[in-house]
C-alpha cells in the first residue's frame, strides 16, 4: 500500500526561532515529515532536536546571509522558509516607549525582510519555493496594549500578500498563519485573570497548542497539499475570529 505523502520528504526548510515554542513544534513536525530542517536560535539551541541549529539574530541582516550560506552548504538549496521569530513588548500607547516600538518592528517585521532577502531571489531562480510568515490574530484585529506588535504582524500580512503576487510567476508561494492565543512562553506572562477572560471569548474555550500551528505551517509548505494556495492568511485560533 502506498500512502499519500506531503512532498516535504528531503526538502530543506529553514525555521527562524526554532529552539522553543511554536518554532520548535514546527521543526519537530517537519522532521517527522522527513524534511531536512535547519533553525536559528538566539539564546540556547533545543538539545532534544537533531535539526541543524544555527545561532543568529534576525535583526542582523549579515548574520541571516551567513545562516542561508551555512544551510545551503550543509543541507542544499532551501525549498521552504518559516519566518517565525517574534517578540512582544506590550504597553498602553501613552506608555509605549519608542525603544519598544523600534525593537518589535525591527524583530517581527524587518526580521522577516532580513530572513527572506537572501532566500527568495534564489527561490525565484530555481522556480520553486514556499514562504510562510507567522503573523497573529493581533495583526488582523488589533489588541489592547499591542500597538507595536499588531502593527508588526499586520505588516507581515501585507508583506506576505505582496510576495505572493510577485512570486507567482516564478512558482514561489507565500502565505501567512495567524495564530490566536497559543500556550508558549510568550503567553505565560498574561495574568491568570486575563487568561480566563480571553478563554471565555474563544469559542473552542482553550488556548491552542504549538503543534496545532505546526500542522497549518506544514500544510502551507507542502507542494502537494497547498499547491494552489498563495497569498492567504490561515487563521488558527479556535474560531476566535476578527
Ligand atoms: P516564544 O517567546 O515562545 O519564542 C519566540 C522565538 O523567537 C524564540 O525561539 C526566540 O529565540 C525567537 N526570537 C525572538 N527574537 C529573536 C531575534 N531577534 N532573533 C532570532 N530569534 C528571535 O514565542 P512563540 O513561540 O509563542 O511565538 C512564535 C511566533 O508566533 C512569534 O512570531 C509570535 O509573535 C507568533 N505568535 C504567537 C502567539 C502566541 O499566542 N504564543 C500568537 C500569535 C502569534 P530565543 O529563545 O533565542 O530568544
Amino acid at each position: 500500500m502506498n500512502y499519500l505523502r506531503l512532498g516535504l520528504e528531503d526538502k530543506v526548510v529553514l525555521v527562524t526561532g526554532g529552539n522553543r515554542g511554536i518554532g520548535a513544534a514546527i521543526v519537530n513536525l517537519l522532521e517527522e515529515m522527513g524534511s531536512q530542517v535547519a533553525y536559528t536560535y538566539r539564546s540556547d539551541p533545543n538539545i532534544e532536536s537533531s535539526a541543524l541549529a544555527i545561532p543568529a539574530d534576525v535583526t542582523d541582516p549579515a548574520a541571516m546571509v551567513e545562516v542561508v550560506d551555512k544551510v545551503e552548504q550543509k543541507l542544499g538549496p532551501i525549498y521552504g522558509v518559516v519566518a517565525n521569530a517574534g517578540i512582544t513588548r506590550d504597553n498602553f500607547f501613552p506608555k509605549l516607549a519608542i525603544d519598544d516600538w523600534d525593537t518589535v518592528i525591527e524583530t517581527n517585521l524587518k526580521g522577516i525582510y532580513n530572513t527572506l532577502k537572501p532566500i527568495v531571489p534564489k527561490m525565484y531562480e530555481r522556480r520553486e519555493g514556499s514562504v510562510v510568515c507567522i503573523s497573529s490574530i493581533s495583526g488582523e484585529r488589533g489588541n489592547i496594549g499591542q500597538v507595536n506588535y499588531a502593527a508588526s504582524k499586520a505588516g507581515a500580512i501585507g508583506l506576505t500578500k505582496s510576495l505572493a503576487l510577485e512570486g507567482a510567476r516564478y512558482g514561489v508561494r507565500a502565505n501567512a498563519v495567524a495564530p490566536g492565543f497559543i500556550e508558549t512562553e510568550m503567553t505565560q506572562a498574561i495574568p491568570d485573570k486575563v487568561k480566563e477572560k480571553i478563554t471565555a471569548e474563544i469559542p473552542l474555550r482553550r488556548f491552542g497548542k504549538p503543534e496545532e500551528i505546526a500542522w497549518a505551517v506544514v500544510f502551507l509548505l507542502s507542494p502537494i497539499a497547498s499547491s494552489y494556495v498563495s497569498g492567504t492568511v490561515l487563521k488558527v485560533n479556535g474560531a476566535h475570529h476578527t
